[in-house]
């Protein structure tokens, strides 16, 4: 094995490296500790699936049990979302559903390539907004716990044949909602995996963490460390850090954000995300207050006269929905294109359109802890209450609303400062002339700005 010493000569930045920590760099190489975790978490995952299929379908009424809903939306997704800036995407390492396809591999696949012509995000996107979208009329997951088993169920199948028809980790490349989201938010986070040297790759006949070797599989996700210049597709499965025999991979500390500001790698499906995420989470928060509730309610009432439930009534109202969260960001979207082509006439608008979007990056997760503020603390205080009931004592907590209103706010707030930030940032470095920087920093701002003013005003009306 390559000594610290020998990639020191080769010319390498000497990063602090989390995987010199102790025992981390041998846990990590265990044969069996992936596995295992994976395994505690598949256990975890059925028992959340059987609560969920033994529960009532609406918890609006009686008689249903919470557990399958509260794990997974009040619990699993908000601490996702909190721990995504320090951890990164950390959580595909131990993720069950991920793991379901490599379980099916090591049976049987097809092995074969993934479609070129899909190889890109689009799929992900339309699943994690329409996910979101339909919650409030379509599915309901956060209340329907069999619906959210019949979730899990379905990406679970779903990783498993493509497990079984496609090599490696496809599902996860080009199709999870969830891997999509923590892809991009990990550009944000406090930690990357990356080569120490690249001269050492470049020196490196073998490249083992391209083909794999007995030790550490194929990078899953068609990743290659010596050019990898940002956080979005490596799912930390840590098989490099196993396979190359250089010990040439590092898990460093950085400052959260770089990869926004640093990165080439910018892509339309992603741009278009950062946007819809932001008016989301935006109206959904809306429709926990009463005021935006009701104009929604008025507005839907006015275009789409429905006067009783019948199946008919109801398909057309959940359409609607859909089709108002579908205009909704690509109205966000477009607004950003619109000011982009304003501010840099005669640039090519479509990339400035998509470099300049990331600068929205911050904002979007902001807009997305804001909405799991309320949902995480609601997760915690369930924990709570069950396990003092498990002890026989009554431990019954409720959300202060007007506290979780401040907290929402400030971290709208942070998000606005940090968009703009990174906004003067990316203008700076992709402006071709000093003349291109002012008009990337008022597209951004004039955006920034809209977005900021609508959030604060939604987000100063009373919580239902
Ligand atoms: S990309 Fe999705 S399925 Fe794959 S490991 Fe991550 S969360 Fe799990
Ligand atoms: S195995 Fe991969 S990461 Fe390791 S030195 Fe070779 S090319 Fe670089
Ligand atoms: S093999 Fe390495 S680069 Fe590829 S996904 Fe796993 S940790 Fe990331």
């Amino acid at each position: 094995m390559g000594s610290k010493n020998e990639v020191a000569t080769n010319g390498n930045n000497e990063k602090y490296d989390l995987l010199d920590v102790y025992f981390f760099r041998n846990l990590i190489k265990n044969r069996f500790f992936k596995p295992a975790v994976n395994f505690f978490f598949f256990i975890f995952l059925l028992v959340v699936i059987y609560f969920g299929l033994s529960s009532e379908p609406d918890l609006r009424f009686h008689g249903g049990i919470p557990f399958a809903t509260t794990m997974i939306w009040d619990v699993w997704h908000p601490l996702l979302a909190f721990t995504i800036i320090i951890v990164g995407r950390l959580w595909c390492f131990a993720c069950p559903i991920g793991a379901t396809g490599d379980w099916t591999q090591s049976v049987f696949s097809l092995n074969k390539k993934y479609p070129e012509k899909y190889r890109n995000l689009w799929i992900a996107v339309i699943l994690f907004l329409f996910i979101f979208a339909a919650e409030r009329h379509l599915f309901m997951f956060t209340r329907n716990p069999p619906n959210t088993a019949y979730l899990l169920l379905f990406f679970t199948a779903l990783a498993i044949i493509m497990g079984a028809i496609y090599e490696k980790r496809s599902f996860c490349r080009y199709i999870c909602p969830i891997g999509l989201v923590l892809g991009v938010f990990s550009m944000l986070s406090a930690v990357e995996l990356r080569c120490k040297s690249r001269k050492t790759c470049q020196d490196h006949d073998l490249k083992e963490c391209v083909i794999g070797t007995e030790a550490g599989k194929a990078c899953p996700v068609g990743e290659f460390p010596q050019t990898m210049e940002r956080n979005n597709q490596c799912i930390m499965c840590m098989e490099c850090v196993k396979s190359c025999s250089k010990g040439n991979i590092r898990l460093s500390p950085r400052l959260p954000g770089a990869d926004i500001i640093k990165s080439n790698k910018k892509h339309l499906d992603e741009a278009y995300l950062v946007h819809g995420i932001i008016v989301i989470f935006l109206f959904v928060m809306g429709m926990e207050r009463l005021q935006f509730r009701n104009i929604i309610i008025n507005f839907v009432k006015s275009t789409l006269p429905i006067n009783s439930i019948t199946f008919l009534d109801l398909y057309w109202r959940n359409m609607w929905a859909v089709i108002i969260f579908l205009l909704i960001t690509l109205g966000a979207a477009g607004l950003m294109y619109l000011s982009t082509r304003a501010a840099l006439s005669g640039k090519n608008t479509k990339q400035k359109f998509i470099e300049l979007s990331y600068a929205f990056i911050p904002l979007s997760l902001s807009v997305y802890l804001a909405e799991n503020t309320f949902r995480l603390l609601k997760g915690l205080f369930y924990i709570a209450a069950s396990i003092g009931s498990f002890f026989g004592k009554i431990w019954e907590f409720s959300p202060d609303f007007d506290t979780i209103n401040h907290l929402q706010i400030i971290l709208l707030i942070a998000g606005f400062v940090f968009t703009l930030w990174a906004g003067y940032l990316i203008s700076k470095r992709t402006s071709d002339t000093e003349n291109d920087l002012q008009p990337g920093m008022v597209a951004i701002g004039f955006v920034a700005v809209v977005y900021f003013m609508i959030g604060l005003k939604i987000l100063t009306l009373p919580i239902i």
